[in-house]
Formats: C-alpha cells, sequence, structure tokens
C-alpha cells in the first residue's frame, strides 16, 4: 500500500500514513486538485489530505482535515456535554467547547477565537452574575477568589483575541489560540464542578543513584518561588 508523511491530529506530530484512496480532479484551467484518504501507522485515524495545484506556476496548497492542531480536545469535555459534571448550565458550555475544537479542527481559527471569548463570558455570568462590561465581570471574577491576579490578566489578553477576531477580522496564529485553549482549559477546570477535586499524582519510587533525577531545580531558583506562587496560590500552598 503506497504510503506518505502527513500530521495526524490525534497523535499530534507526522506520521506515516497508508493512502486507503486517492483521487485527482481538474475543473478548469488555472488548477488541480487531488484528494487522499489516508489512515494514521500509529493510531489508525483516517483523515483527508487535499492539495491544490497552480498550473500557472506549479505551486502547491495543500490542507488535511481534520487539520493538523497541535492539541486534543480534552477527554472531560465529554462530561461536561452530557451534564455528568454538575447541571444543564455546564452541559451548554461543554457543548460550546466542543464546537470551539472543532472550529480548531477545520482551520477556522476566527470562529475558535469568538467562541472562546463566549465561553470565557458564560463563564463568568455563571459564577458571578451579568455586568455590564468585560472588566468589570473580570473584576468581580477575581475579586470572588475565582482567578488570580495573572489568571486575569491572561483572561483578558484572550478576551482581546476574540474581540479583535469578532470585530477587526483579526485571524490568530496557532499558537495564540493555543494559548486561549489554555486559558479556557485552566478556567473551565478549576472554576466549574466544585464538587469535583483538581488532584496531581505522585509516584514515589526506590532511591537510585547514577541518573540524578531530581537535581532539575532551577525554575524554583532566587525569587522564581514568587512567581510560581502568584499564577495559583492555592494549588502552590497545596503542593
Ligand atoms: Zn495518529
Amino acid at each position: 500500500m503506497k504510503t506518505v508523511q502527513a500530521p495526524c491530529s490525534s497523535c499530534i506530530r507526522k506520521t506515516k500514513h497508508d493512502v486507503l484512496f486517492e483521487t485527482s480532479q481538474q475543473r478548469g484551467e488555472e488548477t488541480r486538485d487531488s484528494y487522499a484518504l489516508i489512515s494514521c501507522g500509529g493510531c489508525s485515524t483516517v483523515s483527508m489530505g487535499h492539495q491544490r495545484l497552480w498550473v500557472d506556476d506549479g505551486s502547491i496548497d495543500q490542507a488535511y482535515y481534520p487539520s493538523p492542531v497541535s492539541r486534543k480536545m480534552p477527554s472531560w469535555t465529554f462530561w461536561l456535554t452530557l451534564g455528568l459534571m454538575k447541571n444543564k448550565e455546564e452541559g451548554a458550555l461543554g457543548a460550546l467547547l466542543m464546537e470551539i475544537f472543532q472550529a480548531v479542527d477545520g482551520g477556522q481559527y476566527r470562529l475558535a477565537a469568538m467562541g472562546i471569548r463566549a465561553l470565557l463570558e458564560q463563564v463568568m455570568i455563571f459564577k458571578i452574575g451579568d455586568l455590564p462590561t468585560f472588566d468589570k465581570k473580570l473584576d468581580e471574577f477575581q475579586k470572588q477568589g475565582y482567578i488570580s491576579l495573572i489568571q486575569r490578566d491572561s483572561m483578558r489578553a484572550t478576551l482581546d483575541v476574540g474581540d479583535a477576531a469578532m470585530h477587526r477580522g483579526f485571524r490568530p496564529t496557532e499558537q495564540e489560540l493555543s494559548i486561549a485553549l489554555d486559558v479556557v482549559e485552566g478556567v473551565l477546570l478549576r472554576k466549574l464542578s466544585p464538587n469535583y477535586r483538581l488532584g496531581l499524582i505522585w509516584w514515589l519510587v526506590a532511591d537510585e543513584q547514577n541518573k540524578g533525577d531530581g537535581r532539575h531545580v532551577k525554575y524554583f531558583e532566587g525569587n522564581r518561588s514568587a512567581h510560581w506562587r502568584s499564577l495559583d496560590m492555592n494549588l502552590f500552598d497545596g503542593l
């Protein structure tokens, strides 16, 4: 079977893919389109590759569906969607988060950014009630202890990305979108479902002499600990 290197949206990297089916079409003089149904050799995820050849200059546009994003939808999104975590409002938030990931998968970054903005606003309204502006909502959200000052800044920046997409047609980069999704996932995980607790699992292993594991503590030197603590006081003190 013919194989090609292609990005896999489940493995989140380029892998060898089997080509299950391919076809091409020439509809006009200018372009020739080739389509390939491909299956990841690592995880069997099926996707479609589309190549457009511009006859004039021989240049090629290439796209994949789902698009090769650098992150997966978190598995707890399904719980949210089903409303299993707590209640109906959370179910609606989960459904919106799922649509955001579908937009990311489809390369629709502007729509994803707008969705993220809407989702963050809904979470805030859900928690603190409706207030006239984003800044007032953010202030209150922070005041009631749902986010730290630094989280407030990153939420503000994330809302700005959504705003720019909505009002100025701004298209966020994959990295900007990825940061926005980090913020959303963090806020959702920590602030919804008070009956669930976020945990960290440590695995205690027998002492070893040679590998030197545990020597990587640079991130903690000087006044770095104050920085980490400012990100999330409760989590830091808990640890
Ligand atoms: Zn894969």
